[in-house]
């Protein structure tokens, strides 16, 4: 393609961009698709020569769009959002237009120094303490991982980083029953082991119980085993209930465990005064990640990692091989010592673009709409007689069911379980469930981009619709 093709094409592109925006909600939310539907449709062999730009672009909205979850859906309430906006997608596109691999300082010094800044206003806007840094990574996922491990080198004076496991090792590493599994993902991957996971019990609001923790701590301590890290959540991934963060970080530092905040979700909510008391306490923690890429309308990838003191990360994974070095080493920052990866993209230019353009007012006026629809609908649900919340509802997510007394705990879950399938296999709304004591619960969370109130009362709509059909459907069986 030469660059006056790429200036055409790339204009055109843009109008349906724009479009797709517009319209995004004609399209099914979820697609009616069987496994290897799109695969079977595409060429066994790369193709030799060149293809005509048009042809590309014509099978992308032929073959790959009907095959596609449409996640900026207003009706799309399932998981936890991973919402765009328009400042965020331009900036995506001078990302990729700059090409910039922003691994040190002087590979792209705009790109480091920008990093800094962004994540300093949000860090203050937050509410977290002034002296925490922070470094952008793909996901909170990498971000936890990187945590752990800086805890674990920490633990063993880079003992382990330097010459591996002696075996003699028997690290602990504690969070709620409701744990997200990038928790466990990031125990395989350190070397700590899955089984040293220990699931703390949580209390009537899905939050863990900090007396329970001390107690598994001391337990550990009388086995011999060494008690490593606690990884509280601020919003679990089931139900959003908020681990009290003080009360654990008290415990942590009487016993000299790193204390790690996993606010992927919930965290972009520290950015409404009413919602500060969910930190309360941090400031004896270690670490903290949140995921603009999630509630704060900053395309996917983009999660913030918040340390209060950098060094044991940097001084877990630094390590500069000579074509890596530069005389100004000692005065800027390098972030590619401050993670896993060597490469890294220039995530900052979305946050600032989309901090500057919405304004902290513009972003704190969108999460509390969101908030609003969301008390209204949990008052609907909680006036049907025969539709019950399971779970607190702190932020903007509403685990509920329908219940009758007339059934069995079963037969209530493979109704619900089949209510939400026929409302997502409609295409017009899309949800995800979890399981609360053993109850199938549909999870609605109202966070998207561009949701109104309409798309929540046409959902509910739907949903009252659909019930009928779900409780026939599981009577005949
Ligand atoms: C979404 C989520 C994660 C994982 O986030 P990724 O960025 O996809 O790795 C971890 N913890 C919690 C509480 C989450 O909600």
């Amino acid at each position: 393609m030469n660059k006056e093709d790429f200036r055409k094409q790339a204009h055109q592109m843009v109008d349906w961009m724009a479009d797709y925006l517009e319209e995004k909600e004609k399209y099914p939310v979820s697609p009616k698709i069987n496994p290897r539907d799109i695969y079977n449709q595409l060429p066994d062999k790369a193709p030799e020569k060149g293809e005509d730009y048009n042809d590309i672009f014509s099978d992308f909205k032929n073959i790959i769009l009907p095959g596609m979850t449409h996640w900026q859906h207003p009706s799309f309430f399932g998981y936890f959002p991973a919402n765009n906006s328009e400042p965020s997608i331009l900036a995506e596109m001078l990302i990729s237009t700059l090409g910039a691999q922003c691994m040190s300082w002087v590979t792209s010094p705009a790109a480091t120094e920008l990093e800094e800044k962004v994540l300093d206003w949000l860090r203050d806007a937050k509410g977290i303490c002034s002296t925490w840094k922070g470094v952008i990574q793909d996901t909170a996922s990498t971000a936890t991982l990187s945590a752990l491990l800086a805890a674990r080198e920490k633990a063993t004076n880079y003992k382990i980083n330097e010459k591996g496991f002696t075996g003699e090792e028997k690290f602990r590493v504690y969070s709620s029953e409701h744990v997200h599994s990038s928790i466990d993902k990031a125990l395989k991957i350190s070397g700590i082991g899955q089984n040293n996971l220990v699931r703390i019990p949580v209390d009537d609001s899905f939050a863990m119980i900090s007396e329970e923790l001390e107690l598994a701590i001391l337990k550990d301590i009388d086995a011999g085993l060494t008690p490593l890290c606690v990884v509280s959540a601020l919003g679990t991934t089931s139900s959003t209930a908020i681990d009290p963060v003080r009360s654990i970080g008290k415990i942590c530092e009487k016993y000299g465990l790193w204390h790690h905040i996993d606010a992927a979700y919930a965290g972009t909510a520290l950015l409404l005064p009413e919602y500060q008391w969910m930190i309360d306490g941090h400031d004896t923690a270690d670490s903290y990640v949140f995921n603009p890429h999630k509630w704060m309308f900053t395309n996917f990838d983009c999660s913030v990692l918040y340390l209060k003191n950098p060094h044991y990360l940097v001084n877990t994974f630094s390590l500069t091989p000579e074509y890596l070095k530069s005389n100004l080493d000692g005065e800027v920052n390098n972030y590619r010592d401050w993670g896993i990866q060597l490469g890294r993209r220039f995530r900052a230019l979305k946050l600032w673009f989309v901090i500057r353009s919405y304004g902290l007012e513009g972003i704190r006026s969108k999460l509390r709409y969101h908030l609003t629809l969301t008390k209204s609908q949990v008052i609907k649900i909680e006036q049907h007689d025969h539709m019950e919340i399971l779970a607190p509802v702190p932020l903007n997510t509403i685990c509920f069911r329908y219940h009758d007394i007339r059934y069995s705990l079963d037969e209530l879950n493979l109704i619900n379980e089949k209510w939400m399938g026929l409302v997502n296999q409609s295409g017009k709304a899309f949800f995800t469930h979890t399981k609360l004591d053993g109850k199938f619960a549909i999870r609605w969370v109202i966070a998207q981009t561009d949701v109104k109130d309409f798309h929540i009362k046409n959902a509910w709509n739907l949903l009252l619709d659909q019930l009928p059909l779900a409780i026939e459907h599981v009577k005949e069986k």
